[in-house]
């Protein structure tokens, strides 16, 4: 690496000038202008490495606190923020991270490990003081950490000062490439998975990692669907259709007509399952949820309306739901009843849906948790179906 000229300190508030755990200074780079401007972070792997982190951590990290898309692929050292951020404001949010995730909560020393407990919590261990202190669980670059586990260290100690291994090498055990990864592993098993194993590892904003779930598991899930004919699936070396519409709307800048006009440049345009990455990536903003399904009504009808469809839209929101639910969770039934009051989808399949919790689109206790916090509207629904029914009398 360059000279030590660009180092800084890990804990920016340090001016010890003996104070020895370093990092690059964050590099930003605005790309693009208008709708499409972003900015990418060419040395975020190195500042992660310092870190002892993924690079993925604190791209998402920062898209999480800008409300803004990311895309982390580390296949092709790509790191990039959407929007014009300045390297200093970055730095800055860099600090929450390193706060976060980082430093340890006893004595602040950065040489630490994240480790996922079996219910599913993420504490930090200091090989320092050898205290460990929880990482706080409301923050959304969480889930993504539950989903997406970060690679042991295989050498105590390789840490911080010493720049640590290289993270996402050879840490591919647990599942390989895309297709392999089920959703079992991706919802929260604490499996190592590598990270950076898997190609393009975007998703719509640290919510939801679109190609993982559709890519494979997704597609084996909706097997017994009769719609396996569908969409030019069987081209070789193009992208997966599903992920090059997830990445098209992550690109942010789109509206429902240009994502609609997408869909259909990839044969997608009656494809129920076009419509879990359109809610996954146009819906994920979870302080206005239930609103934006108001607002983005038309482009959950337009791709089709048939109860394969309704379905998918449910799963589409499922999927939301799983991937956020300290926030989402509660909103379940409010996200429920404006489906219902849009004519998203119908009492028919909503009460269908309603009777038992289905694995179709997320892991079975995901189902269920979900299942359980829409009861309240699923009963409303009931009786509002025996009312109307006896009105009708
Ligand atoms: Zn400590």
């Amino acid at each position: 690496m360059a000279s030590n000229t660009n180092n800084i300190n890990i804990r920016r508030s340090v001016n010890d000038p003996f104070y020895r755990y370093k990092m690059p200074r964050l590099i930003s780079k605005v790309e693009g202008r208008g709708n499409g401007i972003k900015t990418a972070l060419p040395n975020i792997v190195d500042v992660a490495r310092a870190l002892s982190r993924p690079p993925e951590y604190p791209t998402r990290y920062f898209g999480n606190e800008l409300g803004a898309q990311v895309k982390a692929d580390s296949k092709a050292d790509k790191f990039i923020v959407n929007g014009a951020h300045d390297a200093e404001k970055l730095q800055t949010l860099l600090d929450g991270f390193i706060d976060r995730f980082v430093l340890c909560g006893s004595c602040e020393n950065p040489e630490t490990d994240l480790i996922i407990t079996k219910d599913q919590m993420i504490i930090r261990r200091c090989m320092a003081c050898g205290n460990t202190s929880d990482v706080d669980m409301r923050h959304r670059l969480t889930s993504y950490i539950l989903k997406n586990p970060p690679p042991k260290s295989k050498k105590g100690g390789q840490h911080a000062a010493g720049g640590a291994a290289k993270s996402g090498d050879g840490s591919g055990s647990g599942g390989g490439g895309g297709s392999g990864n089920d959703l079992a592993a991706l919802v929260g098993s604490t499996a190592q998975m590598g990270l950076s194993d898997d190609g393009s590892d975007w998703d719509c904003d640290g919510a939801v990692v679109v190609d993982d779930s559709l890519g494979g598991p997704l597609a084996q899930k909706d097997g017994g669907d009769d719609d396996s004919g569908d969409g030019g699936a069987g081209a070789e070396d193009e992208k997966d259709p599903f992920d090059q519409l997830g990445d098209f709307i992550g690109e942010g800048g789109h509206d429902d007509a240009a994502i609609f006009a997408k869909a259909r440049e990839l044969d997608l345009d009656s494809n129920h399952r076009a419509l879990v990455v359109v809610i996954q990536c146009v819906l994920e903003e979870s302080t206005t949820l239930v609103k934006d399904i108001g607002r983005h009504e038309k482009l959950l009808k337009q791709f089709g309306t048939s109860d394969k469809h309704q379905r998918a839209v449910i799963g589409g929101f499922e999927r939301l739901i799983s991937a956020n639910p300290d926030a989402l969770l509660a909103k379940t039934p409010a996200v429920l009843k404006a489906l219902f009051d849009r004519e998203i989808v119908s009492e028919e399949v909503l009460l269908d849906w309603g009777k038992k919790p289905s694995k179709k689109y997320v892991e079975r206790d995901d189902a269920k948790k979900i299942h359980k916090a829409a009861q309240p509207f699923l009963e409303w629904l009931e009786t509002a179906e025996e009312e109307t029914e006896s009105e009708s009398e």
